[in-house]
């Protein structure tokens, strides 16, 4: 091989998960990933996973962007017939990951980012560890959580109320993930989660060419 000639290894892609009560910037920084990921000039490498959930859109949610909004039977009937990859049931609705998507991704070495709570976790990581990554994003306190989810305003007092109760149990399961970063500051806690990325791709165990390369020595 002359020297001048670039190695290219393949490399299997990964499943990175962004894990954050409601309100602790996940929405933000994951789409602030993916526009650093995907800009013009380069190949797509990052892609989001888009849910199926029974939980009605709200105000400029869009089918197929950011859920798929589907009724209960559909829901079941994606279940029934082993579609999904992981699904549970966070505040009163349904949530599940399509598994077909994620698949042919992984396998074309693109990584995935999902959004999911830390019972999808928990059933990726008892699926496929080697292919996982997983971060859990904190606010820098409950209060300031608390004024974040108020500034939504997307969402009642009630609901506001509701998703306060939810954060603590969220949190509580800080200890499964591989990564817990608290987000104080939204530019350092992306600079953290792109270390943590370009990290994870580099391990052994994504670069499924390289016993063809070392081979070739
Ligand atoms: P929201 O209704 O605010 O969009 O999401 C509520 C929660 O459901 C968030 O914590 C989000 O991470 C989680 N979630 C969204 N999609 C999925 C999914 O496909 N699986 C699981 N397990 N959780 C999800």
């Amino acid at each position: 091989m002359s020297l001048q000639q670039k190695v290219e290894l393949k490399r299997r892609g990964l499943m990175f998960i962004l894990s954050s009560p409601s309100g602790a910037g996940k929405t933000t920084l994951s789409r602030q990933l993916r526009e650093q990921y995907n800009n013009a000039e380069a190949h797509e490498t990052l892609v989001m996973s888009v849910s199926v959930t029974t939980r009605p859109p709200r105000p400029g949610e869009e089918h197929g962007r950011d859920y798929f909004f589907v009724n209960d039977a559909q829901y079941k009937d994606m279940v029934k017939k082993g579609e999904m990859l992981e699904y549970a049931q966070v505040f009163e609705y349904n949530y599940g990951t399509p598994a077909g998507f994620v698949r042919e991704h992984i396998e074309r070495g693109v990584d995935v980012l999902f959004d999911i709570d830390w019972q999808g976790t928990r059933q990726l990581a008892s699926k496929s560890r080697d292919d996982l990554v997983s971060v859990f994003i904190l606010p820098p306190s409950m209060t300031e959580l608390e004024r974040r989810l108020k500034a939504r305003a997307q969402d009642s007092d009630e609901v506001v109320k509701k998703r306060m109760s939810k954060a603590f149990n969220e949190i509580s399961h800080w200890q499964e993930y591989d990564y817990v970063l608290i987000n104080q500051n939204l530019d350092e806690t992306l600079e953290k989660i792109d270390t943590i990325l370009k990290a994870e791709r580099l391990k052994r165990v994504r670069q499924s060419g390289m016993a063809e390369f070392v081979d070739s020595l």
